[in-house]
């Protein structure tokens, strides 16, 4: 069989435990066989960011701004536990929040919907992508526990003198206090990511905040949205056929409740944390969860949502068994090459990650799986394959796909 060549290599960003066994049985199953691979290769195992003192997580993020395609490994952020088991030098920050900030994205989930698993939710029918802002508001707060009677105002002073003053509350006795802030700029990058995304994948765009009760705060990325949809994507949105839609967050969640799904929920930073878990817990899990980083001038990085799957790791070192479930690794291989694939006119690269990713969603549903599935899976054959067999399992349905 002749390898598919490519052009532009994808930037490689190889990780940490199990992920990193799993990402080098993809690559030598169901990659390599394949595609002529070119890749820009960066160590982002923990130990070779240590010796690096985190530079290769940087030059791997700068790589994938010049290079526009990235796939990354799950990675392990660093605690007091971390810095003595592997004798660190420093407590490194975590490798996603450095790459987000370079890059300077939204990250775009979905779950990935087999047969035998169905949602918790009876209606939904197709994937519900959340698209969550990822700076500031309560992740940047100042906060003050109130001791007792006393005047709150709010203040702002500007490098020119001016002051800004704003009553909040006169405490007659103890209570609690919040300030928090975001920036115009980062807001219109997140508009510009959801609806660049929401162009890419032809699904209807939805935003919400609590504009009505937040007349300022939240009504200014109400209207930072807008704008940018009116002046740079309405006629892009009108063209493809999808629309973009805000309302207020609660009125959002009844929707979605009642909704089949298969559009993308644009969330403010903490609307975002509570909703992606609750979207992905209720089609299932974590490692069936797509996740793509979209910076604002349309540069992608894919990954796995879950982490390192450190327990499992533990037991492959021991030579025990796993069934350590690499459906979202390969769906962040099959997403940057078909991205690769898009930007460079290679089509039998689409091709390639339409039939794996098809492959993979057919071995499930033909009842083999890791045992993380079948715990959840309503099929009646299921066979429970180890780690290894099931990708093997993949290549064989991929072999017989394109036979
Ligand atoms: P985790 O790796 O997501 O795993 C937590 C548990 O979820 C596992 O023990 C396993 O449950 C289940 N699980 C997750 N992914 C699975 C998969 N692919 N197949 C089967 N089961 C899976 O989270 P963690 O153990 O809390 O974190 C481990 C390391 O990952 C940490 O060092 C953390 O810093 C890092 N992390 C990295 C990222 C990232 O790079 N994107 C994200 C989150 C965490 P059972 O044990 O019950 O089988
Ligand atoms: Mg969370």
């Amino acid at each position: 069989m002749d390898r598919i060549q490519m052009k532009t290599p994808l930037v490689e960003m190889d990780g940490d435990e199990m992920t990193r066994i799993l990402w080098k049985m993809i690559k030598e199953e169901l990659i390599l066989p394949f595609i002529d691979l070119k890749t820009e290769y960066y160590d982002l195992g923990l130990e070779h960011r240590d010796e690096t003192n985190d530079q290769v997580t940087i030059d791997s993020a700068n790589a994938a701004k010049r290079l526009g395609v990235a796939v990354k490994c799950a990675t392990i952020t660093p605690n007091a536990a971390r810095v003595t088991e592997y004798d660190l030098k420093e407590m490194w920050k975590s490798p996603n929040g450095t790459i987000r900030a370079i890059m300077d994205g939204t990250v775009f989930r979905s779950p990935i919907l087999v047969k035998g698993i169905r949602p918790q939710v009876r209606c939904w029918k197709k994937p519900i992508t959340i698209a969550r802002h990822a700076y500031g508001d309560v992740y940047k707060n100042a906060e003050i526990k109130v001791p007792g009677p006393g005047k709150a105002e709010l203040v702002f002073t500007g490098e020119d003198g001016t002051r800004i003053t704003e009553e909040i509350f006169t405490f007659k006795g103890p209570g609690v206090l919040q300030g928090m802030h975001n920036l115009n700029a980062s807001i219109e990058s997140f508009a510009r990511s959801c609806f660049r995304f929401a162009l890419d994948q032809g699904q209807d765009l939805w935003f919400s905040t609590k504009d009505t009760i937040s007349k300022k705060y939240d009504h200014t990325f109400k209207d930072i949205f807008e704008e940018i949809y009116e002046t740079e994507f309405r006629a892009l949105f009108e063209e493809k056929g999808i629309t973009y839609f805000y309302t207020l967050i609660d009125d959002a969640v009844a929707r979605v409740m009642k909704s089949e799904g298969g559009f993308i929920w644009a969330c403010k930073n903490y609307d975002g944390d509570v909703m992606s878990d609750m979207i992905s817990s209720a089609f299932g899990s974590l490692a069936m969860m797509t996740s793509v980083l979209v910076s604002p001038d349309g540069k992608y990085e894919y990954e796995a949502a879950h982490g390192t799957v450190q327990r499992h790791y533990y037991k492959y070192l021991k030579g025990e068994e796993t069934s350590t479930n690499s459906v979202a690794t390969i769906f962040a291989w099959t997403g940057a090459l078909r991205k690769r694939g898009e930007l460079d006119g290679i089509e039998e690269l689409q091709i390639f990650a339409n039939r794996m990713e098809q492959a993979v969603i057919e071995t499930i549903e033909s009842g083999k799986m890791t045992k993380d599935l079948a715990l959840i899976s309503e099929l009646e054959n299921i066979q429970v394959l180890n780690s290894e067999d099931f990708i093997k399992a993949v290549r064989d349905r991929y072999l017989f796909l394109v036979a």
